[in-house]
């Protein structure tokens, strides 16, 4: 195709000399006759060229090129065809960004990408209604200008996703929105919100019923225990037969009135979202009286208990609930440890933060049931732990107390060999002497 065009143009020229020559035959005028032949084929280029920047120029969409013959016909149909590609391939570009916009724009879940910095580069509808995002002025804005909770900045820029994050919505305090963060491609963001309000009802008509049920069953289960301990305070008027029963009954009741204790502590601890109480806590002086009691509990059993605490770190955060999460793991130490076995108390501070450890002789765990533990209600074995007299919920309200501390709790243990569970708190908790 190629070598034909550049053969008929060779063609074509060779053509018009030939004509000039013989024009200038006729009239014994070789030089003008060249000279004009050419200017004339030379003034024809030029006129096609300058159609074809006319055109580039001042085009339309899809407006053809002009028409021409030879090999600017050529060309501008070359042109015709590629403008022709070139805006098919764009209509189905066009068409899967619809797709993808009208999909987007269905969902209930808020879809909204933000750059490298958090500015807010595109949203669909639903972040409108759940965020309060306006197109287009919100275009380019920081996301952390338009949700303002401080928790929401310290979560994004936390880098640290692997758990959405719990809000009420910037646009109605009774709206409950979960924020999911995945990052992509240079350090963007792409955010799903989703309203959870319905879910979070549910949650709280849970917790509530709990509650609930707990407290009302407080006042009966006072009443029959004081009943009981009147009874049994008059041992000698009792039937002997009815002793027995009477003092499983005190014991089983005093069972209930601890697990309606423990019930209604967890339902306080999931109600609030942070401790009110946030002053700094003398641990070591918390743990000496722990111990003191730990070794009430053990009483004949004698346990060896030890205490080390570093006085110079305290703790931010809830006293009561330091003491009940801190108290929980001691005395689960006394109860899962033989007679005469060690319990071991540790409390220090260093470069990642403070650190609690409670690490007993006992009878250890099974690797299989650590990652169950902290469930309410779980239990190693059941038989053990009933003559233990224990809840079932002691771990949970370990493992809630620490989450609004913001600690974690690690278990170690081998069967036979002990366990012992530390408690991690991250620096922004701990109180260091003269750094206050
Ligand atoms: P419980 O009130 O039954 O002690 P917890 O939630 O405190 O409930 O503990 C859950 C289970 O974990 C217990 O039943 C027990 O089997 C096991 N456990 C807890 N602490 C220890 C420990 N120090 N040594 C061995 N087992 C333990």
């Amino acid at each position: 195709m190629n070598q034909d065009w550049r053969g008929n143009l060779i063609r074509r020229l060779l053509l018009l000399l030939g004509a000039c020559l013989l024009l200038g035959l006729a009239t014994g005028q070789y030089a003008w006759m060249l000279v004009i032949g050419l200017s004339g084929y030379l003034a024809w280029h030029l006129k096609q060229l300058l159609r074809l920047h006319e055109w580039l120029r001042n085009r339309q969409t899809n407006e053809p090129p002009p028409d021409s013959h030879g090999l600017w016909g050529e060309v501008f149909d070359s042109i015709y065809h590629l403008q022709r590609r070139d805006q098919k391939a764009r209509d189905r570009l066009q068409a899967v960004i619809d797709r993808v916009q009208e999909s987007t724009a269905a969902l209930k879940d808020a879809v909204i990408m933000l750059d490298r910095d958090g500015n807010l580069e595109w949203w669909n509808l639903a972040a409108e209604h759940l965020l309060g995002l306006k197109t287009p002025q919100d275009g380019g804005q920081p996301i952390t200008n338009l949700v303002r909770d401080p928790r929401f900045s310290e979560y994004l820029e936390s880098n640290n996703y692997a758990e959405p994050l719990e809000l009420p919505s910037p646009t109605n305090d009774r709206r409950r929105l979960q924020f999911h963060i995945t990052q992509y491609g240079n350090r963007e963001h792409l955010m799903l919100v989703r309203d959870v309000t319905r879910i979070n009802q549910l949650e709280q008509m849970r917790k509530d019923f709990v509650a609930n049920v707990s407290h009302e069953l407080r006042t009966p289960l006072t009443v029959i225990s004081g009943y009981l301990e009147t009874l049994l305070d008059n041992v000698e008027q009792i039937n002997p037969r009815w002793l027995r029963a009477l003092q499983q009954m005190q014991q089983q009741g005093g069972r209930m009135q601890a697990l309606l204790n423990d019930l209604l502590l967890l339902a306080k601890l999931e109600a609030t979202d942070y401790p009110a109480d946030n002053q700094p806590v003398a641990v070591d002086l918390l743990l000496l009286s722990i111990k003191n009691d730990a070794q009430a509990l053990s009483a004949e059993r004698n346990h060896r208990i030890s205490l080390e605490a570093d006085a110079a770190v305290k703790l931010k955060g809830s006293e009561a609930e330091l003491r009940s999460a801190f108290s929980n793991l001691v005395f689960n130490a006394v109860k899962y440890t033989d007679d005469e076995g060690d319990i071991r108390i540790r409390w220090w501070g260093d470069e990642q933060g403070a650190h609690l450890e409670v690490r007993d002789s006992g009878q250890g765990i099974e690797a299989k049931h650590l990652p169950r533990l902290t469930e309410r209600f779980y239990r190693v074995d059941s038989s053990r732990a009933s003559n233990t007299g224990g809840t079932g919920l002691g771990l949970a309200i370990v493992k809630h107390v620490l989450l609004r501390h913001r600690a974690r709790l690690e278990i170690s243990s081998r069967l036979g060999h002990g366990s012992t569970f530390t408690c991690h708190f991250p620096n922004t908790q701990a109180v260091r002497r003269g750094s206050r």
